[in-house]
């Protein structure tokens, strides 16, 4: 199955996020990951996508095998693709190697560009790369959209004249950057459909359960943060399991408004996080 037949029916979608784990900087042998998976499995996402890190090294075959497991325990699983790092021969051995183990949904992105990784000249934007894998053929092509904006645009209306281009390369659904404050999301679907996007658009949920992450999340996407938020944090942050409880409250919150109007479907930055993943997915699954 590929990704344009979950949004058919118009239920809302539940989909999961996971990254492949470091130690000292050093990808976490496969088989040691593959436990965390199932479990996330067991949760029965519409789908898993897997992140790939920026820098080439290996991080693209470990993507690989960790959406090859996935798909092998029967849910559909999804590739992240950089490509400001790569070269077209990059790119081409990554969509073989994908192509070869049946994974046939890639998110298709720029990906960040880092001081200590000069870009190669192939690729500036993720629409290039959505182009690229569309003459290809074969694969459903998703692409990355930022409610609020994406960090290096200068406004969120020209970002969302560049999210269209990605829809016209070939990009036939989106996930969004996380969000704190619904009205935002809300915004920017009706400027999106204004500016004729028409693909399902997912909304990118993370549930906060610890400061750090929270301290790292708004510095590296700059999303905003509601008082409401602000408050609940900083009320519990030194209470670890109330931040926790707090934290997937208010996601469970967003989610639910988010459902009630009406969005295509929500993906949860589980942060390979198999228990939150599941508090979430109890509280809201009689709503999909
Ligand atoms: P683009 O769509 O290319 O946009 C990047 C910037 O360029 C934007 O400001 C846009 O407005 C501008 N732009 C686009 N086209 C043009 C043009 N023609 N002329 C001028 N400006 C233009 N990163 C990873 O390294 N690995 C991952 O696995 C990963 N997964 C992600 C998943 C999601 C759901 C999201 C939202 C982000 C993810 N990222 C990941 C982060 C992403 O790589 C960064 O946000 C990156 O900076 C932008 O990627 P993009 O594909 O959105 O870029």
């Amino acid at each position: 199955m590929i990704m344009s037949e979950l949004f058919k029916d118009k239920k809302p979608t539940l989909s999961f996020e996971v990254f492949p784990p470091k130690k000292d900087g050093v990808h976490i042998p496969l088989e040691k990951v593959f436990p965390t998976m199932d479990e996330l499995v067991s949760l029965n996402p519409s789908f898993i996508s897997v992140t790939y890190g920026a820098g080439g090294g290996k991080g693209d075959s470990v993507t690989c095998g960790i959406c090859r497991h996935i798909a092998s325990k029967g849910v559909l699983s999804m590739a992240h693709l950089t490509c400001v790092n790569s070269a077209k021969e990059d790119i081409d051995r990554i969509l073989d190697e994908l192509e070869s183990s049946g994974i046939e949904n890639i998110l298709a992105l720029r990906g960040d560009i880092v001081p200590n990784i000069p870009p190669k000249k192939d690729f500036s934007y993720a629409s290039q790369l959505i182009s690229y894998i569309s003459e290809r053929g074969g694969f459903h092509i998703s692409a990355a959209c930022y409610p609020e904006g994406h960090i290096n645009a200068p406004d969120l209306v020209t970002d969302i004249r560049h999210l269209k281009e990605k829809v016209d390369a070939g990009a036939e659904h989106l996930i969004s950057q996380l969000f704190f404050d619904n009205s935002a999301f809300f915004r920017f679907r009706e400027l999106t459909a204004a500016a004729g996007i028409n693909v399902p658009i997912e909304a990118g949920i993370m549930p906060v359960v610890n400061k750090k992450q929270i301290e790292r999340m708004v510095s590296i996407c700059g999303a905003s943060l509601p008082a409401k938020f602000s408050h609940t944090m900083a009320r519990f942050e030194n209470n670890p399991e109330a931040l926790r409880d707090a934290g997937i409250a208010y996601a469970v919150n967003q989610i639910v408004e988010l459902i009630a109007e009406g969005v295509d479907g929500v993906h949860i930055y589980t942060m390979n996080n198999p228990y939150v993943a599941k508090r979430i997915c109890d509280s809201v699954s009689s709503l999909l």
